[in-house]
């Protein structure tokens, strides 16, 4: 069956073929540890992995790297601020190297609570200095690239178009440019690649122009293409990066090769939080964990992500979360019913449920179409092993865990829900000696509470 993709560098959907017939090549733009991964950038990784899992239904084989930036994403996106690793580093008065490992591990084990596959190869920007450096080094020697005072910057006016991946010409940018710091850069849109380091910097390396840092972009174009080589299938990130950090990469990618590194660009939309951005300052910065602690299932936010095309904006509520944590018991409950049924359904009706879920996630992912497929076989009134064992292979791209037996729900004796309201009450008059006592009493009744945001769960011991 033929794959269709939504390309950002066209604007158009078109058919999927692979360079090489066997592999698909693919680089996705990683995390920058200095902080707690999102919701919002888990969506990503949701419509990245939905991506890595369609590819295999179609028999593919894949190569998939992602970085991880570790050192050079400043705090502005662009060339200006402090490095995000060493901000982060003060703050928490760690070393870069420790922040970057604590976060790194973290963002890894919410793939893993989320049941997203890893790349194949997981690589990361301080290890690849010597990539990097060799990378400005041949720049430099293209004529694309010239030495200020302070950073190694890629002309941008060299390029026979720049902006291609946004759609914006230079023109246009230069009359809207901002008053740059740099008054050495030769154009407000040239980028720094390499970036001297000032004496008390804490991550700095020795190069041709002395002890330098990298920039942001040139990581992702060294490491793309020492794994990837010069050209391979896709590149995906989210959709903030197409007029910054991509169509940097693609500058630098021209500059070095004349090529464009990745045929397909493909752009995961933002997740909303109460039809809004999430932002410290409005306090609604949601983690996976903040999930967890209110008791869902990782796995229901992933569900809740197939709702929306990852090409749309999806809003977050708690009310949705609600709604689909019943949706993936039903669905779980559904299963369940079809793995007891004994009946025997016919070859074309298993297909026709077959094709109608491969076409959805050939169109572009589109998941909400492919879920709706799912929910009918989980709704057919005949209750066969043939349909679960349809679920199980559905499940390969969903990765919900269809099979799991739902959990039972268990009935909180009300005097157990008596104590823990008046605890609740205790709590609210910061009265904590009365608080732990009542908490004593649940427990000796057998259950444990848990406080959260809204207020308090209680598990049967
Ligand atoms: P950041 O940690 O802000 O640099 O984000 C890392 C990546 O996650 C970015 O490239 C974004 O594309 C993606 N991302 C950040 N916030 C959101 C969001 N609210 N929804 C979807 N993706 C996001
Ligand atoms: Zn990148």
């Amino acid at each position: 069956m033929d794959l269709y993709f939504y390309n950002t560098l066209t604007r158009k959907k078109e058919k999927f073929l692979p360079i090489d017939k066997k592999e698909v090549r693919i680089y996705s733009c990683g995390p920058t540890v200095y902080k707690n991964a999102t919701i919002g950038n888990m969506r990503t990784n949701i419509f990245q992995d939905t991506l890595r899992r369609t590819l295999k239904y179609n028999g593919y084989k894949i190569k998939h790297v992602m970085n991880i930036t570790d050192v050079g994403h400043l705090v502005s996106d662009g060339d200006e601020g402090e490095d995000k690793m060493l901000k982060s580093a003060k703050e928490e008065n760690k070393s870069p190297l420790e922040i970057a490992k604590y976060y790194t591990d973290l963002f890894f084990k919410d793939l893993e609570r989320l049941n997203l596959e890893k790349p194949e190869i997981i690589c990361k920007a301080t290890e690849h200095i010597n990539d990097m450096i060799e990378y400005v080094k041949k720049l430099v020697e293209n004529g694309y690239a010239y030495e200020t005072s302070t950073a190694i910057y890629f002309d941008v006016s060299k390029l026979d178009e720049y902006g291609i991946l946004s759609g914006i010409s230079l023109d246009d940018q230069k009359a809207g440019a901002r008053v740059d710091i740099d008054t050495e850069k030769r154009n407000p849109y040239d980028f720094a690649l390499w970036i001297k380091a000032p004496e008390n910097h804490l991550m700095k390396w020795d190069s041709p122009w002395g002890l330098c840092y990298p920039g942001w972009h040139i990581e992702c174009s060294a490491m793309g293409q020492k794994y990837l080589g010069e050209q391979f299938d896709i590149h995906t990130g989210g959709i903030d990066l197409i007029p910054t950090h991509h169509e940097n990469e693609i500058a630098q990618s021209k500059g070095k090769c004349g090529k464009i590194p990745a045929r397909f660009w493909m752009h995961g939309e933002y997740l909303l939080i109460n039809g809004g951005k999430m932002s410290k300052s409005l306090g609604n910065v949601y983690l996976l964990d903040d999930i967890v602690n209110r008791g869902y299932e990782p796995i229901v936010y992933k569900l809740f992500c197939y709702s929306c095309h990852y090409k749309n904006k999806l809003n977050f509520t708690w009310e949705a979360m609600d709604s689909t944590a019943k949706s993936l018991t039903r669905l779980r409950e559904g299963y369940q019913k079809h793995l007891l049924g004994d009946s025997n359904v016919s070859k074309e009706i298993i297909e026709s449920y077959e094709n109608k879920f491969h076409e959805a996630i050939n169109d572009d992912l589109n998941m909400p179409q492919a879920v709706s497929v799912v929910w009918d076989v989980v709704k057919n009134n005949i209750k066969s092993k043939q349909f679960a064992e349809l679920l199980d292979k559905f499940d390969t791209v969903l990765g919900i865990d269809i099979s799991k037996k739902p959990e039972e729900k268990i009935d909180i004796p009300e005097e157990v829900i008596k104590i823990a309201e008046k605890r609740k009450i205790a709590r609210e008059n910061k009265d904590w000696n009365e608080s732990d006592k009542l908490r004593d009493s649940i427990n000796e009744l057998g259950y444990i509470i848990k406080d959260n945001k809204d207020g308090y769960e209680l598990i049967k011991k």
